[in-house]
Protein backbone atom coordinates (compact mmCIF):
# COMPACT_ATOMS: atom_id res chain seq x y z
CA UNK A 1 0.00 0.00 0.00
CA UNK A 2 1.52 2.93 -1.48
CA UNK A 3 1.85 6.41 1.33
CA UNK A 4 1.56 9.89 0.20
CA UNK A 5 5.26 10.07 0.16
CA UNK A 6 5.50 6.75 -2.41
CA UNK A 7 2.88 7.70 -4.60
CA UNK A 8 2.84 9.02 -7.91
CA UNK A 9 4.71 12.83 -7.44
CA UNK A 10 2.74 13.94 -10.91
CA UNK A 11 -0.89 13.57 -9.64
CA UNK A 12 0.42 15.17 -6.21
CA UNK A 13 1.68 18.32 -8.33
CA UNK A 14 -1.13 18.85 -10.53
CA UNK A 15 -3.23 21.13 -8.88
CA UNK A 16 -2.49 24.62 -10.18
CA UNK A 17 -4.16 26.12 -7.21
CA UNK A 18 -6.52 28.43 -9.44
CA UNK A 19 -9.53 27.58 -6.81
CA UNK A 20 -12.00 26.48 -9.71
CA UNK A 21 -13.18 24.02 -7.92
CA UNK A 22 -13.70 26.22 -4.69
CA UNK A 23 -17.41 27.03 -5.16
CA UNK A 24 -18.45 23.56 -6.04
CA UNK A 25 -17.39 22.62 -2.70
CA UNK A 26 -19.85 21.64 -0.01
CA UNK A 27 -17.36 22.00 3.20
CA UNK A 28 -15.48 25.07 1.83
CA UNK A 29 -18.95 26.51 0.95
CA UNK A 30 -20.19 25.42 4.85
CA UNK A 31 -16.92 27.56 6.00
CA UNK A 32 -15.24 29.09 3.37
CA UNK A 33 -12.05 28.13 5.16
CA UNK A 34 -9.29 27.11 2.80
CA UNK A 35 -8.57 23.93 4.82
CA UNK A 36 -11.94 22.85 4.32
CA UNK A 37 -11.55 22.67 0.29
CA UNK A 38 -10.31 20.37 -2.39
CA UNK A 39 -6.88 23.15 -2.99
CA UNK A 40 -6.30 23.41 1.01
CA UNK A 41 -6.59 19.35 1.47
CA UNK A 42 -4.40 18.51 -1.58
CA UNK A 43 -1.80 21.17 -0.30
CA UNK A 44 -2.00 19.74 3.15
CA UNK A 45 -1.45 16.16 1.38
CA UNK A 46 1.41 17.34 -0.24
CA UNK A 47 2.99 18.73 2.45
CA UNK A 48 2.96 15.17 4.13
CA UNK A 49 4.67 13.96 1.00
CA UNK A 50 7.21 16.63 1.13
CA UNK A 51 7.94 16.00 5.00
CA UNK A 52 6.79 18.94 5.21
CA UNK A 53 4.41 18.06 8.04
CA UNK A 54 3.24 15.27 10.14
CA UNK A 55 0.09 12.97 9.84
CA UNK A 56 -1.59 14.58 12.89
CA UNK A 57 -5.12 14.14 14.08
CA UNK A 58 -6.24 17.32 12.60
CA UNK A 59 -5.13 16.03 9.46
CA UNK A 60 -7.01 13.15 9.87
CA UNK A 61 -10.15 14.75 10.90
CA UNK A 62 -9.71 17.05 7.97
CA UNK A 63 -9.71 13.89 5.81
CA UNK A 64 -12.83 12.70 7.00
CA UNK A 65 -14.52 15.76 6.87
CA UNK A 66 -14.41 16.09 3.14
CA UNK A 67 -17.51 14.11 1.63
CA UNK A 68 -15.28 12.27 -1.16
CA UNK A 69 -18.20 13.76 -3.35
CA UNK A 70 -15.71 14.57 -6.34
CA UNK A 71 -17.39 17.46 -7.48
CA UNK A 72 -14.27 19.40 -7.15
CA UNK A 73 -12.85 16.62 -9.93
CA UNK A 74 -15.79 17.87 -12.44
CA UNK A 75 -14.70 21.61 -12.24
CA UNK A 76 -10.72 20.81 -11.96
CA UNK A 77 -9.46 22.76 -15.48
CA UNK A 78 -6.05 20.65 -14.57
CA UNK A 79 -7.62 17.07 -14.30
CA UNK A 80 -6.35 16.86 -10.86
CA UNK A 81 -7.14 12.82 -9.28
CA UNK A 82 -8.54 13.66 -6.39
CA UNK A 83 -10.63 10.46 -5.42
CA UNK A 84 -6.53 9.18 -5.84
CA UNK A 85 -5.24 11.26 -3.44
CA UNK A 86 -7.99 11.07 -0.56
CA UNK A 87 -8.03 7.48 -0.75
CA UNK A 88 -4.60 7.42 -0.33
CA UNK A 89 -4.73 10.22 2.38
CA UNK A 90 -7.16 7.88 4.29
CA UNK A 91 -5.29 4.87 4.13
CA UNK A 92 -2.30 7.16 5.12
CA UNK A 93 -4.63 8.14 8.34
CA UNK A 94 -5.61 4.51 9.12
CA UNK A 95 -2.06 3.48 8.91
CA UNK A 96 -0.48 5.32 10.99
CA UNK A 97 -3.83 5.20 13.08
CA UNK A 98 -3.96 8.19 14.66
CA UNK A 99 -7.82 8.58 14.66
CA UNK A 100 -7.77 5.16 16.35
CA UNK A 101 -10.22 5.00 19.66
CA UNK A 102 -10.95 1.80 21.00
CA UNK A 103 -14.90 3.11 19.98
CA UNK A 104 -13.93 3.82 16.47
CA UNK A 105 -11.88 0.49 16.21
CA UNK A 106 -14.57 -1.72 17.52
CA UNK A 107 -16.86 0.23 14.69
CA UNK A 108 -14.95 -0.02 11.77
CA UNK A 109 -13.93 -4.00 12.75
CA UNK A 110 -17.69 -4.41 12.80
CA UNK A 111 -18.67 -2.79 9.81
CA UNK A 112 -15.31 -3.40 7.62
CA UNK A 113 -14.13 -6.28 8.96
CA UNK A 114 -16.90 -8.57 9.47
CA UNK A 115 -20.48 -7.44 8.20
CA UNK A 116 -19.12 -6.26 4.95
CA UNK A 117 -16.95 -8.91 3.94
CA UNK A 118 -19.29 -11.90 5.02
CA UNK A 119 -22.96 -11.59 2.42
CA UNK A 120 -24.65 -14.65 4.06
CA UNK A 121 -23.82 -12.60 7.72
CA UNK A 122 -24.94 -9.06 5.96
CA UNK A 123 -28.45 -10.78 5.09
CA UNK A 124 -29.09 -12.64 8.75
CA UNK A 125 -27.96 -9.25 10.37
CA UNK A 126 -30.76 -8.14 7.91
CA UNK A 127 -32.99 -10.62 9.15
CA UNK A 128 -32.83 -9.62 12.48
CA UNK A 129 -33.41 -6.18 11.97
CA UNK A 130 -36.67 -7.03 9.65
CA UNK A 131 -38.18 -8.91 12.49
CA UNK A 132 -37.67 -6.12 15.05
CA UNK A 133 -38.94 -3.70 12.43
CA UNK A 134 -42.28 -5.70 11.49
CA UNK A 135 -42.86 -7.24 14.58
CA UNK A 136 -43.98 -4.63 16.78
CA UNK A 137 -40.50 -4.86 18.79
CA UNK A 138 -39.52 -1.34 17.27
CA UNK A 139 -42.89 0.77 17.82
CA UNK A 140 -43.15 -0.46 21.00
CA UNK A 141 -39.37 0.37 21.91
CA UNK A 142 -40.37 3.84 20.84
CA UNK A 143 -43.31 4.31 22.88
CA UNK A 144 -41.62 2.96 25.99
CA UNK A 145 -39.20 5.79 25.14
CA UNK A 146 -36.28 3.05 25.03
CA UNK A 147 -34.63 4.96 21.86
CA UNK A 148 -33.92 7.87 24.91
CA UNK A 149 -31.68 5.92 26.74
CA UNK A 150 -29.26 5.21 23.64
CA UNK A 151 -26.11 7.47 23.40
CA UNK A 152 -27.10 10.68 20.98
CA UNK A 153 -25.34 9.66 17.85
CA UNK A 154 -27.06 6.39 18.11
CA UNK A 155 -30.47 8.05 19.36
CA UNK A 156 -30.01 10.42 16.24
CA UNK A 157 -29.44 7.31 13.49
CA UNK A 158 -32.12 5.10 15.16
CA UNK A 159 -34.95 6.62 13.19
CA UNK A 160 -33.50 7.10 9.60
CA UNK A 161 -32.30 2.86 9.64
CA UNK A 162 -33.65 1.68 6.42
CA UNK A 163 -36.44 -0.78 5.86
CA UNK A 164 -35.23 -3.77 5.58
CA UNK A 165 -37.28 -5.68 2.91
CA UNK A 166 -39.21 -8.86 3.42
CA UNK A 167 -37.18 -10.53 0.39
CA UNK A 168 -33.43 -9.62 -0.65
CA UNK A 169 -32.74 -9.92 -4.42
CA UNK A 170 -31.56 -14.00 -4.53
CA UNK A 171 -35.51 -14.70 -3.60
CA UNK A 172 -37.11 -11.94 -6.04
CA UNK A 173 -33.89 -12.88 -9.11
CA UNK A 174 -33.04 -16.67 -10.48
CA UNK A 175 -29.44 -17.03 -10.91
CA UNK A 176 -30.42 -17.00 -14.82
CA UNK A 177 -33.25 -15.29 -16.61
CA UNK A 178 -33.52 -14.95 -20.26
CA UNK A 179 -35.58 -13.87 -22.98
CA UNK A 180 -37.00 -15.70 -25.84
CA UNK A 181 -34.29 -14.76 -28.11
CA UNK A 182 -31.28 -13.26 -26.27
CA UNK A 183 -29.48 -10.50 -28.08
CA UNK A 184 -27.04 -9.71 -25.35
CA UNK A 185 -25.44 -11.49 -22.19
CA UNK A 186 -24.94 -9.44 -19.12
CA UNK A 187 -24.52 -9.96 -15.02
CA UNK A 188 -26.24 -8.21 -12.76
CA UNK A 189 -24.45 -6.73 -9.55
CA UNK A 190 -26.84 -6.74 -6.66
CA UNK A 191 -24.49 -4.89 -3.32
CA UNK A 192 -25.21 -4.79 -0.08
CA UNK A 193 -27.37 -2.06 0.99
CA UNK A 194 -29.13 -2.34 -2.40
CA UNK A 195 -29.79 -6.30 -1.60
CA UNK A 196 -31.06 -5.77 1.85
CA UNK A 197 -33.03 -2.26 1.65
CA UNK A 198 -33.92 -1.87 -2.49
CA UNK A 199 -33.83 -5.53 -3.23
CA UNK A 200 -36.99 -4.48 -5.63
CA UNK A 201 -34.65 -1.73 -7.68
CA UNK A 202 -32.39 -5.28 -8.43
CA UNK A 203 -35.60 -6.94 -9.51
CA UNK A 204 -36.49 -4.11 -11.52
CA UNK A 205 -33.01 -3.62 -13.12
CA UNK A 206 -33.30 -7.67 -14.27
CA UNK A 207 -36.63 -6.79 -15.58
CA UNK A 208 -35.71 -3.91 -18.23
CA UNK A 209 -32.80 -5.67 -19.38
CA UNK A 210 -35.17 -8.53 -20.03
CA UNK A 211 -37.26 -6.35 -22.27
CA UNK A 212 -34.08 -4.97 -23.81
CA UNK A 213 -33.12 -8.53 -24.88
CA UNK A 214 -30.51 -9.87 -22.51
CA UNK A 215 -29.72 -12.77 -20.82
CA UNK A 216 -29.41 -12.00 -17.28
CA UNK A 217 -27.27 -13.59 -14.99
CA UNK A 218 -27.50 -13.02 -10.89
CA UNK A 219 -25.45 -15.04 -8.79
CA UNK A 220 -27.69 -15.34 -5.40
CA UNK A 221 -24.60 -14.51 -3.08
CA UNK A 222 -22.04 -11.64 -4.20
CA UNK A 223 -19.24 -10.15 -2.22
CA UNK A 224 -19.79 -6.03 -1.37
CA UNK A 225 -17.90 -4.19 -3.90
CA UNK A 226 -15.55 -3.03 -1.99
CA UNK A 227 -16.05 0.58 -2.20
CA UNK A 228 -17.60 1.28 1.65
CA UNK A 229 -13.63 0.04 2.85
CA UNK A 230 -11.42 1.62 -0.55
CA UNK A 231 -13.34 5.00 0.86
CA UNK A 232 -12.59 4.45 4.60
CA UNK A 233 -8.86 3.52 4.29
CA UNK A 234 -9.19 0.09 4.58
CA UNK A 235 -7.04 -0.80 0.66
CA UNK A 236 -6.24 -3.98 1.65
CA UNK A 237 -10.05 -5.24 2.19
CA UNK A 238 -11.01 -3.45 -1.02
CA UNK A 239 -8.05 -5.23 -2.82
CA UNK A 240 -9.56 -8.34 -1.29
CA UNK A 241 -12.94 -8.08 -2.16
CA UNK A 242 -12.27 -7.07 -5.78
CA UNK A 243 -10.79 -10.13 -6.54
CA UNK A 244 -13.39 -12.19 -4.55
CA UNK A 245 -15.67 -10.36 -7.67
CA UNK A 246 -13.54 -11.03 -10.34
CA UNK A 247 -13.06 -14.88 -9.15
CA UNK A 248 -17.09 -14.78 -9.49
CA UNK A 249 -17.22 -12.82 -12.56
CA UNK A 250 -15.38 -13.48 -15.80
CA UNK A 251 -15.84 -10.07 -17.33
CA UNK A 252 -14.95 -12.31 -21.07
CA UNK A 253 -18.40 -14.18 -19.98
CA UNK A 254 -20.28 -11.13 -20.61
CA UNK A 255 -21.04 -8.21 -22.83
CA UNK A 256 -21.28 -6.06 -19.63
CA UNK A 257 -21.40 -6.53 -16.29
CA UNK A 258 -23.84 -3.96 -14.80
CA UNK A 259 -23.85 -2.06 -11.37
CA UNK A 260 -27.24 0.06 -10.46
CA UNK A 261 -25.70 1.90 -7.77
CA UNK A 262 -23.65 5.38 -8.15
CA UNK A 263 -21.68 5.06 -5.38
CA UNK A 264 -20.81 0.55 -5.64
CA UNK A 265 -20.55 1.93 -9.67
CA UNK A 266 -17.58 4.21 -9.10
CA UNK A 267 -15.61 2.49 -7.16
CA UNK A 268 -16.22 -1.60 -9.24
CA UNK A 269 -14.89 0.71 -12.59
CA UNK A 270 -11.55 1.60 -11.07
CA UNK A 271 -10.65 -2.20 -10.11
CA UNK A 272 -7.80 -2.30 -12.96
CA UNK A 273 -6.57 0.75 -10.80
CA UNK A 274 -6.98 -1.20 -7.74
CA UNK A 275 -5.58 -4.22 -8.73
CA UNK A 276 -3.08 -3.07 -11.40
CA UNK A 277 0.27 -4.09 -9.29
CA UNK A 278 -1.23 -7.32 -8.90
CA UNK A 279 0.30 -10.10 -11.36
CA UNK A 280 -2.61 -12.62 -10.44
CA UNK A 281 -5.59 -9.86 -11.71
CA UNK A 282 -4.35 -6.93 -13.14
CA UNK A 283 -5.23 -8.48 -16.66
CA UNK A 284 -8.63 -9.60 -15.16
CA UNK A 285 -9.15 -6.16 -13.77
CA UNK A 286 -8.57 -4.18 -16.77
CA UNK A 287 -11.07 -5.91 -18.80
CA UNK A 288 -13.71 -5.92 -16.03
CA UNK A 289 -13.33 -2.08 -15.92
CA UNK A 290 -14.02 -2.38 -19.78
CA UNK A 291 -17.02 -3.86 -19.13
CA UNK A 292 -18.54 -2.63 -16.34
CA UNK A 293 -21.45 -0.31 -16.88
CA UNK A 294 -23.79 1.26 -14.72
CA UNK A 295 -27.04 0.62 -15.71
CA UNK A 296 -28.46 3.86 -17.58
CA UNK A 297 -25.23 3.99 -19.83
CA UNK A 298 -25.97 0.83 -20.97
CA UNK A 299 -29.23 1.13 -21.69
CA UNK A 300 -28.89 4.39 -23.66
CA UNK A 301 -26.20 2.51 -25.32
CA UNK A 302 -27.93 -0.17 -26.87
CA UNK A 303 -30.68 2.05 -27.88
CA UNK A 304 -33.55 0.98 -24.99
CA UNK A 305 -37.16 0.13 -26.28
CA UNK A 306 -39.23 3.13 -25.83
CA UNK A 307 -42.06 1.84 -23.38
CA UNK A 308 -45.82 2.69 -25.13
CA UNK A 309 -47.73 2.28 -22.29
CA UNK A 310 -50.58 5.17 -22.03
CA UNK A 311 -49.61 5.87 -18.23
CA UNK A 312 -47.14 4.02 -15.95
CA UNK A 313 -48.74 2.34 -12.94
CA UNK A 314 -48.62 2.31 -9.16
CA UNK A 315 -45.55 4.95 -8.28
CA UNK A 316 -47.55 7.16 -10.58
CA UNK A 317 -50.54 8.95 -8.81
CA UNK A 318 -51.42 12.08 -10.58
CA UNK A 319 -52.64 12.20 -14.59
CA UNK A 320 -49.53 14.10 -15.41
CA UNK A 321 -47.07 13.32 -12.66
CA UNK A 322 -43.81 15.21 -12.44
CA UNK A 323 -40.57 13.91 -11.50
CA UNK A 324 -37.75 15.52 -10.77
CA UNK A 325 -34.10 13.63 -10.24
CA UNK A 326 -31.12 14.35 -8.22
CA UNK A 327 -27.80 13.59 -9.37
CA UNK A 328 -25.63 10.88 -7.09
CA UNK A 329 -22.23 12.56 -7.28
CA UNK A 330 -20.52 9.44 -7.54
CA UNK A 331 -22.93 8.17 -10.87
CA UNK A 332 -22.13 12.18 -12.34
CA UNK A 333 -18.88 13.41 -10.82
CA UNK A 334 -17.39 9.70 -10.19
CA UNK A 335 -19.11 8.17 -13.35
CA UNK A 336 -20.18 10.79 -15.81
CA UNK A 337 -23.14 9.35 -16.39
CA UNK A 338 -26.65 12.20 -15.96
CA UNK A 339 -28.01 12.15 -19.43
CA UNK A 340 -28.67 8.89 -19.55
CA UNK A 341 -31.34 8.82 -16.34
CA UNK A 342 -32.70 11.82 -17.79
CA UNK A 343 -33.42 10.27 -21.44
CA UNK A 344 -34.89 7.07 -19.74
CA UNK A 345 -37.30 9.43 -17.36
CA UNK A 346 -38.06 11.62 -20.33
CA UNK A 347 -39.09 8.57 -22.32
CA UNK A 348 -41.91 7.52 -19.99
CA UNK A 349 -44.83 8.13 -21.56
CA UNK A 350 -47.18 10.98 -19.90
CA UNK A 351 -44.26 11.94 -17.27
CA UNK A 352 -42.89 15.41 -17.36
CA UNK A 353 -39.02 15.69 -16.07
CA UNK A 354 -38.77 19.10 -13.55
CA UNK A 355 -35.20 19.80 -12.66
CA UNK A 356 -34.59 21.24 -9.51
CA UNK A 357 -31.93 23.48 -8.34
CA UNK A 358 -28.35 22.20 -6.95
CA UNK A 359 -29.26 18.44 -8.65
CA UNK A 360 -25.85 18.14 -8.50
CA UNK A 361 -24.70 19.13 -5.00
CA UNK A 362 -24.37 16.82 -2.60
CA UNK A 363 -27.20 15.48 -0.26
CA UNK A 364 -25.05 14.75 2.72
CA UNK A 365 -25.28 10.81 2.71
CA UNK A 366 -21.75 10.51 1.55
CA UNK A 367 -21.16 6.79 2.55
CA UNK A 368 -20.98 6.74 6.51
CA UNK A 369 -20.62 10.29 6.33
CA UNK A 370 -24.58 10.71 8.17
CA UNK A 371 -22.70 8.89 11.05
CA UNK A 372 -19.54 10.65 10.91
CA UNK A 373 -20.54 14.17 10.12
CA UNK A 374 -23.72 14.26 11.16
CA UNK A 375 -24.35 18.27 11.78
CA UNK A 376 -22.93 18.88 7.99
CA UNK A 377 -24.82 15.72 6.49
CA UNK A 378 -28.17 17.25 8.45
CA UNK A 379 -27.38 20.48 6.56
CA UNK A 380 -26.51 19.11 3.25
CA UNK A 381 -30.03 17.30 3.55
CA UNK A 382 -32.27 20.08 4.62
CA UNK A 383 -30.72 21.99 1.64
CA UNK A 384 -31.36 19.44 -0.88
CA UNK A 385 -35.03 18.37 0.19
CA UNK A 386 -35.81 22.09 0.21
CA UNK A 387 -35.09 22.63 -3.61
CA UNK A 388 -37.09 19.12 -4.08
CA UNK A 389 -40.02 20.34 -2.95
CA UNK A 390 -39.35 23.22 -4.67
CA UNK A 391 -40.49 21.60 -8.06
CA UNK A 392 -43.96 20.34 -6.86
CA UNK A 393 -43.00 16.86 -7.93
CA UNK A 394 -44.37 14.10 -6.54
CA UNK A 395 -41.78 11.50 -7.64
CA UNK A 396 -37.99 11.95 -6.54
CA UNK A 397 -35.75 10.05 -8.82
CA UNK A 398 -32.32 8.66 -8.12
CA UNK A 399 -29.78 5.99 -8.42
CA UNK A 400 -27.66 5.45 -5.37
CA UNK A 401 -29.03 3.74 -2.24
CA UNK A 402 -27.29 6.01 -0.20
CA UNK A 403 -29.32 9.22 -1.44
CA UNK A 404 -32.18 7.50 -1.89
CA UNK A 405 -32.37 6.94 1.70
CA UNK A 406 -31.02 10.39 2.98
CA UNK A 407 -33.78 11.66 0.69
CA UNK A 408 -36.51 9.76 1.82
CA UNK A 409 -35.80 10.55 5.69
CA UNK A 410 -35.02 14.04 4.51
CA UNK A 411 -38.72 14.47 2.95
CA UNK A 412 -40.55 12.41 5.28
CA UNK A 413 -39.07 15.54 8.10
CA UNK A 414 -39.76 17.85 5.94
CA UNK A 415 -43.04 17.67 4.32
CA UNK A 416 -46.70 16.63 5.69
CA UNK A 417 -46.59 12.43 4.87
CA UNK A 418 -49.26 13.48 2.29
CA UNK A 419 -47.19 15.95 0.24
CA UNK A 420 -43.84 13.98 0.84
CA UNK A 421 -43.02 13.30 -2.49
CA UNK A 422 -41.81 9.08 -3.38
CA UNK A 423 -38.13 8.35 -4.04
CA UNK A 424 -37.27 5.45 -6.35
CA UNK A 425 -34.97 4.29 -9.12
CA UNK A 426 -35.30 5.54 -12.73
CA UNK A 427 -34.75 1.69 -13.45
CA UNK A 428 -38.38 0.86 -10.86
CA UNK A 429 -39.84 3.34 -13.02
CA UNK A 430 -39.06 1.75 -16.85
CA UNK A 431 -39.96 -1.32 -15.32
CA UNK A 432 -43.25 0.09 -14.53
CA UNK A 433 -44.05 1.42 -17.95
CA UNK A 434 -43.00 -1.86 -19.93
CA UNK A 435 -45.31 -4.10 -17.39
CA UNK A 436 -48.16 -1.44 -17.63
CA UNK A 437 -47.66 -1.92 -21.42
S1 LIG B 1 -14.64 15.63 -2.67
FE1 LIG B 1 -16.38 17.07 -2.37
S2 LIG B 1 -16.17 17.74 -0.21
FE2 LIG B 1 -14.20 16.77 -0.78
S3 LIG B 1 -12.90 18.46 -1.48
FE3 LIG B 1 -13.92 17.64 -3.33
S4 LIG B 1 -15.78 18.89 -3.56
FE4 LIG B 1 -15.03 19.22 -1.48
S1 LIG C 1 -9.57 23.40 -9.66
FE1 LIG C 1 -8.00 21.81 -9.70
S2 LIG C 1 -6.10 22.91 -10.12
FE2 LIG C 1 -7.60 24.44 -9.48
S3 LIG C 1 -7.29 24.62 -7.23
FE3 LIG C 1 -8.90 23.10 -7.54
S4 LIG C 1 -7.82 21.13 -7.57
FE4 LIG C 1 -6.27 22.72 -7.88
Amino acid sequence: MKTLAEMDYSVLQQCMHCGMCLPTCPTYDETKLERHGPRGRIALMRAVADGEIKVTRAFGEEMYYCLGCQACTTACPAGVDYAALLETARAEVERQGILDTPKRDAIRWLALSLLFTRPRLLRLVGRALRLWQTSGLQSLARRSGLPNLLPPSLRRLEPQAPAIRAKFSHQLIRPVEKPAAPARRVAVLTGCVQDLAFSEINRATVDVLLANGCEVHTPPVQPCCGSLHAHNGDLATARLLARHQLDLFNPDDFDAIISNAGGCGSHLRAYGHLLRDDPAYATRAAAWDRKLKDIHEYLVEIDFRRPSAPQVSGLLPQPSPTITYHESCHLFHGQQVSAQPRAILRALPGVELRECAEAQWCCGAAGIYTITQPDTADRLQTRKTGHLLATGASIVATANPGCHLQLENGLRSAATAAAAPTVTHPVVLLARAYAAE
